[in-house]
């Protein structure tokens, strides 16, 4: 299952991890990542130099509140773990109540969301790159044919070969086996997070096509790709009866009923990673980005005591495999280790 280059990782990574908790005000954590884990395996002829996983972002506070839980469980089972971020968040509004009014932090909300990347990376325990775009800006009801009506010079109004070029140069680099980006409605539809579908998927390809930007490196084909889907009913139906049955108020119910059914959205899911364990690592990163999230919203409002009991697991698509591997999963790395 690990080859013995993750086993050396896996040591580097448990030290992070007893960063992580310390800074987490944790204990114990890093019993729960040694006894929680099989012995390694020999190694399959995918992972004999390791296993490394990339996730593709929009904006800084996204590879926290998206799959986070999944890659800090990663990062301490010795994965490598690389967070792209494709914009600075420069147009992102300050959504934190009791920050919002604050002169300073609005002058200087550019460097001040890279502070809070910083720290939300040393959570994680993940390397994070940047590819330099500018935020678009969130439009009400967008969709590509509107991209004309952001402002220039914005990354959803880039050319595909511009924005496409610096993920294929990482994906050479960092040579992943698994990429996880959105669907093609970016999750919710931010110019910016179908763009980075959009720029996530023809990199896929591009990576491993050498006619394809040469001067980027020596192609890489990544084994999967995913697509996250944790915004879906039936999690958000168990963390309401999980809620009652704790006796406790429900954020959910009025959302609950007012809610528009997709049912694709569940039909999609291919892959649940139970990662429980890292719910705290998850909200920890999350508040790191503290102009970008109310810490006293109605999603720290749910105990995670009732998150892991009733949905202790962060769901994905598998939007591609170069494997042949039988769905459904509960590891996106099924096949490759
Ligand atoms: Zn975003």
């Amino acid at each position: 299952m690990k080859p013995v280059e993750v086993d050396v990782g896996v040591e580097r990574h448990a030290s992070q991890v007893v960063r992580n908790a310390a800074i987490a005000g944790w204990s114990g954590h890093l019993s729960i990542v040694r006894l929680s884990y099989p012995e390694p395996m020999p190694p399959s002829p995918h992972a004999a130099d390791g296993l490394r996983l990339m996730a593709v972002h929009a904006h800084p506070d996204d590879e926290s509140s998206k799959g986070a839980a999944s890659t800090a469980r990663y990062v301490a089972e010795g994965v490598s773990v690389m967070v792209v971020t494709c914009t600075g968040g420069e147009r992102g509004d300050v959504l934190n109540p009791k920050l919002a009014d604050n002169v300073e932090i609005a002058a200087n909300l550019v460097e001040i969301r890279r502070q809070e990347m910083d720290r939300a990376r040393e959570i994680l325990g993940v390397e994070q790159r940047w590819l330099g775009f500018v935020d678009s800006g969130y439009l009400e009801d967008y969709r590509v044919d509107d991209r004309d009506e952001l402002p220039a010079g914005c990354f959803a109004r880039e050319s595909m070969d511009d924005a496409v070029r610096p993920l294929v140069g990482l994906i050479r680099e960092f040579r992943p086996q698994v990429i996880t980006t959105y669907d093609e409605n970016g999750g919710y539809p931010h110019p910016d997070h179908i763009m980075c579908h959009d720029v996530s998927v023809a990199a896929f390809d591009a990576a491993a096509d050498g006619s394809v930007f040469p001067e980027q490196g020596t192609p890489w084909q990544a084994l999967k790709l995913y697509y996250h889907h944790g915004f879906h009913k039936e999690r958000f139906q168990a963390l309401h009866a999980g809620m009652l049955d704790a006796g406790l108020e429900s954020p959910f119910g009025q959302w609950l009923d007012e809610w528009v059914d997709r049912p694709e959205d569940e039909d999609r899911i291919t892959t649940w990673v139970p990662c429980g364990d890292f719910f705290g690592v998850r909200d920890d990163a999350l508040r790191a980005h503290a102009t970008q999230i109310d810490d006293e919203g109605w999603w720290f409002g749910v105990p995670r005591e009732v998150q892991q009991r009733v949905w202790p697991t962060e769901e994905f698509e598998r939007a591609r495999s170069m494997i042949d591997v039988q769905l459904p999963e509960d590891d996106l790395f099924a096949g490759i280790r």
